[in-house]
């Protein structure tokens, strides 16, 4: 299958006011690609930048480094403004040491294109619908609002009947169209931001979180609504969640965040199986399996400590201050992130 979205390199810093240096490093040197009509999962900790990569693919953040490409087509391309230099730092005693430290260089300005054709085959599903929906606007507004950005409709008429062929494509009546956001249940509401993200007829579309702020019965239905989809329109996803149990099952292939950098990415079944990195085992040993075998040989492991601040990361592997098999080369060198096996990629000095 050919690749839809490709991603090299890709960096996103938030500046903090009033603070030198980078500010928070939300997502660090990633690298991956989506092919088109497949799902990939990402899944991390809450806070490990998933939803910043996810909208920073789509250019909703400004990416700091890196090239996103869409479709062939470079839609962003800038060189790192931050280098890692050592630079004098005087001690309390008056004497004087070196550290490293990122500083800031100038680089040429990065390359963009205009991002609104790209912004119709590109969408996003929130994972909070009832914070994503204006209050004031009916559903038929919020739906008829995306058609009329992109123009899509030529009249009147063609505007209402294309409203309520994507209210029904979502479950939903035609007469939701004139109700507002807070009569509708959470379920519902998330069904109306699908319609919003389908009314541009996407190829791509990030799901951020579209199931966690749900009711567990209704979970599977949203889930089975988008899959289904994805069979009749052939769309690509990006599926963003917290949890590997439910993106496992979705997903053709799955990336691991740890801290802003990808630890690994694999198809969904190697990655079950034979898991490389020490955090995704971490993560796979929290999920019951129901094979004998497996099970047997995936002992539940605890992490020490908490997630460091992505303002201050860990020096070398990001992980090292809570990885059980962490050394001082570790501490020291960032992993490369390497296919260790075909389509199995991973970073983590063990692997060699
Ligand atoms: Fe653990 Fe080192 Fe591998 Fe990082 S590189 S995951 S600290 S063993």
């Amino acid at each position: 299958k050919d690749i839809l979205v490709q991603v090299d390199h890709l960096k996103k810093y938030f500046g903090v006011k009033g603070l030198k240096g980078p500010g928070v490093q939300a997502v660090e040197d990633v690298s991956l690609f989506i092919r088109r009509g497949e799902t990939l999962g990402l899944v991390g900790e809450s806070g490990c930048g998933k939803t910043t990569l996810g909208r920073t693919i789509l250019q909703l953040h400004e990416p700091t480094s890196g090239r996103i490409v869409y479709d062939g087509q470079t839609i962003f391309e800038g060189k790192d403004p931050w280098q890692r230099k050592s630079v004098p730092v005087r001690e309390k005693d008056g004497s004087t040491t070196k550290r490293e430290e990122l500083v800031q260089v100038k680089v040429p300005r990065p390359k963009q294109v205009n991002m609104l054709p790209y912004r119709r085959k590109m969408q996003i599903i929130f994972q909070d619908p009832s914070a994503s929906l204006d209050p004031r606007m009916t559903v038929g507004e919020i739906i008829g609002e995306a058609l009329d950005i992109h123009k899509l409709c030529a009249s009147k008429a063609e505007r209402t009947e294309r409203i309520k062929e994507l209210l029904g494509q979502v479950g939903l009546n035609t007469e939701h169209a004139n109700r507002y956001p807070h009569e509708f249940s959470g379920g519902q509401q998330q069904r109306v931001g699908i319609a919003r993200a389908l009314a541009v007829k996407p190829e791509f579309i990030v799901c951020d979180e579209p199931i966690s702020a749900l009711d567990v019965s209704i979970q599977s239905q949203v889930v089975n609504m988008l899959e289904d989809m994805q069979q009749e329109m052939g769309l690509t996803y990006l599926f963003i969640a917290h949890d590997l149990s439910v993106v496992r099952h979705i997903s053709n292939r799955i990336g691991v965040m740890y801290l802003g950098t990808m630890v690994e990415l694999a198809e969904s079944y190697e990655l079950n199986r034979n898991p490389m990195h020490p955090y995704t085992k971490t993560l796979l040993s929290a999920v019951p399996v129901p094979d004998p075998e497996v099970s047997r040989s995936r002992q539940r492991i605890v992490l020490e400590g908490d997630i460091p601040s992505p303002m201050n990361p860990p020096t070398g592997c990001r992980f090292h201050t809570r990885c059980p098999y962490a050394t001082e080369k570790c501490r020291e060198a960032v992993p490369e992130f390497k296919e260790y096996a075909p389509d199995h990629w991973a970073a983590c000095h063990l692997l060699g």
